[in-house]
């Protein structure tokens, strides 16, 4: 008899497994994809989007798609995962599972810092992406700040690659703009050690983008344009650009499958979870290494993971 296999999160992990397994399985086995987003967003682009460079219907796909493959799509919010019963409870329903596979990705939480929602452009959702597209047509003068709230966030590049990519859009306008990116961090990625973090900052040195490690920020100030954080340091700005808070989706909070960092503990080399027949994969999941830093929340992971649960299941 045919097995249900139940994938939560259509995003970049999600959808490998879901394309792996429909190409290994036999048609008696159902396999779901659940997703709270009509659209797979694939979020790099993001960073495109925001100057031109790519338009939005380019970088979405509707996940109905997967309906032609033989994957059955369930646009519907998860909000419960009962593991005693093998079911997921869902905003359109209940759906049993013979094997499930979590992939929901991390959370951002913008509202975690005072006036972040105010005043800050968030560059990681659509919405802020093309906020940031519009109002920088206008932005003639001033002080760009990026703010990295705190760690960790998806995609340890990408906020530098962020501000490479705007000072090239100021030169090539010759607009007077100064661009600074402000982070808790030591350096630019740190898992990926102490020379290549070198070498980014010099990178940003190059091109007059000025780094500010260390700085933890505890609010926004809208009012004043100022940023404060811990130590009583302050910082202006005339834009702001930020990277909100990071966390574990709401419904897996208080879940047994977590491990001591609060995400999703997986056994590193099959990514089942402690639970039978239950894989984790990609941002949702936190994977030591032996460098004492987890495993960065990138695409390109989560990517490789799901080939992984695909084999294993
Ligand atoms: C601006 C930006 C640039 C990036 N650049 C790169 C890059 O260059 N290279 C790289 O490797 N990575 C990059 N990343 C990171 C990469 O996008 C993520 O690490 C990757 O998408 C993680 O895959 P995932 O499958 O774990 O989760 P996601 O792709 O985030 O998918 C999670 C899915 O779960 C869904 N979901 C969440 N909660 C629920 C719920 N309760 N009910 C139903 N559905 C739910 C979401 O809607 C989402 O579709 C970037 C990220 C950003 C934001």
């Amino acid at each position: 008899m045919g097995k249900c296999i139940v994938i939560l999160g259509g995003g970049t992990g999600g959808l490998v497994v879901a394309n792996r397994l429909r190409g290994a399985l036999s048609r008696d086995n159902d396999i779901v994809l659940i997703d709270k987003e009509k659209n797979h967003l694939f979020n790099p682009s993001l960073l495109w989007l925001m100057v031109g460079w790519r338009e939005e219907e380019k970088i979405q796909k509707p996940l109905s798609f997967l309906e032609r493959k033989g994957i059955r799509f369930i646009n519907a919010l998860v909000q419960k995962i009962d593991f005693e019963n093998r079911t997921v409870l869902t905003s359109q329903g209940d759906f049993s599972f013979d094997y499930l596979v979590i992939a929901l990705g991390a959370s951002t939480f913008p509202a975690e810092i005072l006036g972040f929602l105010e005043d800050a452009f968030n560059l990681y959702d659509l919405s802020g992406a093309k906020n940031i597209k519009k109002a920088i047509e206008n932005f003639d003068k001033g002080r760009i700040v990026i703010l990295i709230t705190s760690t960790p966030f998806k995609c340890p590049a990408a906020p530098y690659e962020a501000a490479l990519i705007l000072s090239g859009y100021f030169n090539k306008r010759q607009r007077d703009v100064e661009i600074e990116i402000v982070t808790p961090e030591p350096l630019p990625m740190p898992v990926a050690g102490q020379e290549v973090g070198n070498m980014v900052v010099s990178l940003l040195q190059s091109r007059r983008i000025r780094f500010t490690p260390q700085y933890q920020v505890v609010k926004i100030d809208p009012a004043n344009k100022e940023i404060l954080f811990q130590d009583e340091k302050k910082l202006s700005y005339d834009f702001l650009i930020g990277i909100p808070p990071h966390g574990l989706p709401p419904v897996l909070k208080d879940s047994p499958i977590l491990g001591e960092s609060r995400w999703v503990k997986v056994n590193q080399r099959t990514l089942e979870t402690d639970l039978e027949n239950v894989y984790a994969l990609g941002d949702v999941t936190a994977i030591p290494l032996t460098v004492g830093k987890p495993l960065p929340k990138a695409g390109v992971f989560a990517h490789s993971q799901a080939e992984v649960v695909a084999y294993n299941i």
